[in-house]
């Protein structure tokens, strides 16, 4: 069921937000040669605790989940997509990472990623951070009253594509509000006039992921949780929660 917010919850929504921004701002200045991913979720962890926030990363448990997840972030560096656990590792230079990440206040939840180059960045990784992060950018602007989610959609898959990129058809973006996941779910790629049409109140996390191989399969790692392309290709994910609103998309996860 998708729920419809009202305004007053719209303007509720925005402090979880800016804690995700935080956070996101604050891992991605750590996130230099030498650091621990765990180091990482550490930071996120005293931000989420100074703000009087909850994380609804941890424990989480999906259905496809074999155990609950441990963290407040998702750290997924190079051939990794999404849902990494920040372990011990320890970045290096030419790293890729995309980091993900959660807030609740006072009951709303917020979702957003970015990926980062650790160090000196690759060229094709800063075309791949670049396309996937116009992707977003493209499928938020397709995000107003009367359109549709395929019209989002589409707009997400046809510049991932376009760059010959690779697009799992599994995991995309969705509604949030008091849950992190909600209806309707949001496919990084489909067709324009399809599906259900949007409205005012309506809050979705838009989040394309691209697999730089050009291949869409991937696989889950033994800890079956990180989600790897199949090709061993790195991946870029860039995501944010965003209201649908008469005047036009409002980003809830901006600074
Ligand atoms: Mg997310
Ligand atoms: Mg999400």
């Amino acid at each position: 069921m998708v729920e419809i917010k009202t305004d007053t919850a719209l303007d509720a929504m925005r402090p979880a937000g800016r804690v995700v921004a935080d956070i996101l701002a604050a891992t991605r200045a750590a996130a230099t040669p030498g650091t621990r991913l765990s180091e990482l979720d550490e930071v996120a962890r005293a931000i989420l605790r100074e703000a009087g926030a909850t994380s609804p990363f941890l424990h989480y448990r999906p259905s496809f989940a074999p155990t609950p997840f441990p963290a407040t972030i998702c750290t997924s560096v190079n051939d990794a997509i999404v849902h990494g656990i920040p372990s011990s590792y320890r970045l290096r230079d030419g790293d890729l990472l995309s980091i993900d990440c959660g807030a609740v206040v006072d009951g709303w939840a917020s979702d957003a990623a970015i990926t980062v180059a650790v160090g000196t960045p690759r060229p094709e990784d800063q075309r791949l951070m670049d396309t996937t992060r116009r992707a977003l950018e493209a499928g938020i602007a397709a995000a107003v009253v009367g359109a549709r989610i395929g019209d989002i959609s589409h707009a997400i898959g046809s510049i991932g594509r376009a760059a010959g990129y690779g697009i799992s058809a599994d995991f995309g973006g969705h509604g949030v509000g008091r849950h992190m996941h909600e209806d309707p779910s949001v496919p990084n790629e489909g067709r324009p006039g399809r599906g259900f049409v949007l409205r005012h109140g309506l809050v979705l996390a838009l989040e394309p992921m691209f697999l730089s191989g050009g291949g869409d399969a991937y696989y889950t790692a033994n800890d079956g949780w990180t989600l790897l392309t199949a090709d061993g290709s790195r991946a870029a994910h860039f995501e944010h929660t965003i209201a649908v609103t008469h005047d036009g998309p409002r980003i809830l996860t901006q600074p």
